[in-house]
Parts: structure tokens; C-alpha cells; sequence
């Protein structure tokens, strides 16, 4: 039996998507020449960026305001790099803070300029996500984690508010439907739901870019937007195979039906295994029934001590990836949208056969 890939990340891949892959390291398009051993200056690999580019742009139905950029160093510099572009010494820049990666977000900012806690859910252990925010009129910014990978929370609207919006979506990108023209600025690590790990999607709105004042402050170019911008993200070699990789992932979504067809099966996925486990006690789901996240899926044991026997019992049944993070114990289910329906059935009947053999 092949095995059920729960994986939170690096995750789960299209099967079509590893074959491409694979067949391009050997001859990349009939040219002889591995995707790995050709110029990112070549017109093969421009027709590969910009095929990106564009593809993300109408898959997410954004306007002519945006730019999408393949940048490195992972969601994780974007904590960095924005307020770097965004925040002057003594601005003020408004965070949610829902959970481990706000966090990082949070604390990232403070060396850049002054950080005002719009909201946090430390008080109930990031079980939910409060909704009434503390917004300063002020604040050139909100930045938000729309999924919360490991708490398992998620946004399922966009908070209504006047500031411009920056999203990190590294665990939710192109798994539901959001009016995406509302952000001043979107990012994802590659490695979840866009392709392999090495490339980070940016996607800016130009417009409220334009109106950031020019900065004293020295940072590299490569860290710079717009220098990026005018640069088609190519100021120096970027990760060549991993945005490859994306461009196939994006294929396949539009392949697929595009998002609207990929949310209503991941709705039926995340409905399927809060089911199963809502429906036997063996489980306790701790996040706010309203806030809980359709793409990872944080859960544990009533009775703890029988956490090692649920993993031996998953690990016979051929499941990878559900402990939970580190920070957090209990398990997680990834439920990213290569993720076949047919698996997540297959898990369900797992959970059930578990919950009956405690009986
Ligand atoms: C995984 C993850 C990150 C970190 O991504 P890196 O690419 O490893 O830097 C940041 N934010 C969220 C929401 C994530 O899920």
C-alpha cells in the first residue's frame, strides 16, 4: 500500500507533477539538456518565470496592479523583508498574533520599527482567532497569517479594515477562494501547497507600493521590491528547479477546474476528518468550531498515554506526517490539495478502526 502523505511540509506533490519533474532533470522539453544545467538567462527558463507570473495572476483573478515575484529564503526572510520595504524607523505596523509564525512575523518587524498588536490569542492558547482587532489609523500596514499551520486556525474572511493588508498564505495559497485584489501585499513559501521547497511566491500591489516614501535606511538589492520588480525577480540565479516546480503545481490546479473546483474538494476533505473525529471520543479537536483550519488539522488524544500506540497503529497503516509540530505535541493532519479525496477516506476509516479498537 502506498503511503497516505500527511506531511506539513515539504508536502505532498501531484503525481503528474514528480513525473514532469523527474523526466525535465534528464531532458528538460525534447531539448537534450537537463532543466538543471540551463542558463535562467535562456529563453527556456524566461518563458518558465514569466509563465509563472502570469499563471498565479489569473488563477488568483488578480488585477493589473499586481507583481508576482519568485524570490529565496522562504516565507521566513519575507518576515524580514517587509517591514525592511514597508515600515520606516518610527512607523508603526499593526500584527495579529495567532500563533507560532505570526510570532515570528512580530518579532522579525521590532527591529525595523514600532509593532502594535492588533489582536492575540495567547490567552486561549491559539485556539481561535479573534476578530475584533485594534487597528491605528496610523500603521502603514496589517499583517495577518491567514492559515495557521500549526495551531490548525485559519481565516476564512479578510478582516474589514481601511489599512493595507499583508498576508502570509505559506500553508493556504491556492486551496479557497478569497478576493485576493484586497491585499496590499501576499507571500507563501513554495514548499505547501506551490511547489518544492527553494522558492517563495511574493505578490505585491504595485500601487501601494508606489506609495511608501523612499527609505534612509541600507539594505540589499536583492531584498528590495522594486529592484526585484524591475529585475523580473532575476537579480541574481534564482531557484530554477523549484520554480519549475510551481509552474507544473499551477498547471495542474487550473488543470483541475482552478480554485473555485480545488476549494469545494478541500471542503469536503477537511468536513470528512473533523467528522470522524468529532464523532469519536477517542479525539479531541481543541480549535473554535468557527476558526478551524481546512488545511491542517490539529487534534489529540483524550487519553494522552495513548499517543504512541495511535502513531505505531498509523505507521502500520502506512501514514506519514501526523505527529504534531514540535511546539505542540498531539497530531496533524495536512490536508494540501494534492492530497487525493481517496487517501483522505482511507485515514478516516484508519481513525475510525482505532476509535473502535479502544472500546
Ligand atoms: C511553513 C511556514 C512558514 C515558514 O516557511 P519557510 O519557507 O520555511 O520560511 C511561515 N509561515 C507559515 C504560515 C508557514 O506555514
Amino acid at each position: 500500500m502506498p503511503p497516505i502523505n500527511l506531511n506539513p511540509g515539504p508536502a505532498i506533490l501531484p503525481k503528474s507533477v514528480l513525473t514532469k519533474l523527474s523526466s525535465s532533470v534528464i531532458n528538460y522539453n525534447g531539448s537534450g539538456l537537463s532543466l538543471l544545467e540551463i542558463s535562467h538567462r535562456s529563453d527556456a527558463f524566461i518563458e518558465i518565470i514569466d509563465h509563472v507570473r502570469l499563471l498565479t495572476k489569473k488563477l488568483l483573478n488578480l488585477n493589473d496592479d499586481y507583481q508576482v515575484l519568485c524570490l529565496q529564503g522562504g516565507a521566513s526572510l519575507q518576515f524580514s523583508q517587509i517591514p525592511m520595504n514597508f515600515l520606516g524607523t518610527n512607523d508603526t505596523a499593526c500584527y495579529c498574533n495567532n500563533g507560532i509564525w505570526g510570532e515570528k512575523a512580530i518579532k522579525a518587524a521590532s527591529l525595523y520599527g514600532n509593532v502594535h498588536l492588533a489582536s492575540s490569542s495567547k490567552d486561549k492558547d491559539h485556539t481561535y482567532i479573534p476578530k475584533e482587532l485594534d487597528i491605528h489609523d496610523s500603521a502603514k500596514y496589517l499583517h495577518i497569517t491567514t492559515n495557521n499551520t500549526v495551531e490548525g486556525t485559519q481565516w476564512h474572511t479578510t478582516p474589514p479594515i481601511r489599512i493595507p493588508i499583508i498576508a502570509d498564505m505559506s500553508s493556504d495559497i491556492l486551496s479557497m477562494q478569497r478576493d485576493f485584489n484586497q491585499f496590499a501585499l501576499i507571500y507563501a513559501g513554495a514548499q505547501k501547497n506551490i511547489g518544492v521547497a527553494g522558492a517563495t511566491l511574493v505578490i505585491l500591489n504595485t500601487k501601494v507600493l508606489k506609495q511608501v516614501p523612499p527609505s534612509e535606511r541600507l539594505f540589499p538589492d536583492l531584498l528590495h521590491y522594486t529592484k526585484q520588480i524591475e529585475a523580473n525577480s532575476l537579480l541574481n540565479t534564482p531557484p530554477t528547479f523549484a520554480i519549475y516546480a510551481c509552474l507544473l503545481t499551477l498547471q495542474w490546479i487550473e488543470q483541475q477546474g482552478g480554485i473555485t473546483a480545488i476549494e469545494s474538494i478541500n471542503e469536503k476533505k477537511a468536513t470528512m476528518v473533523y467528522d470522524a473525529l468529532d464523532n469519536c471520543n477517542t479525539f479531541d479537536c481543541r480549535v473554535h468550531k468557527a476558526d478551524r483550519s481546512k488545511m491542517n488539522i490539529v487534534f489529540y488524544l483524550k487519553q494522552e498515554s495513548l499517543m504512541p500506540s495511535f502513531l505505531t497503529f498509523c505507521k502500520n497503516n502506512h501514514i506519514v506526517g501526523i505527529k504534531g509540530h514540535s511546539t505542540k505535541g498531539g497530531c496533524r493532519i495536512s490536508l494540501y490539495n494534492a492530497l487525493p479525496i481517496e487517501d483522505v477516506e482511507k485515514l478516516c476509516n484508519i481513525l475510525h478502526d482505532f476509535h473502535k479498537q479502544q472500546q
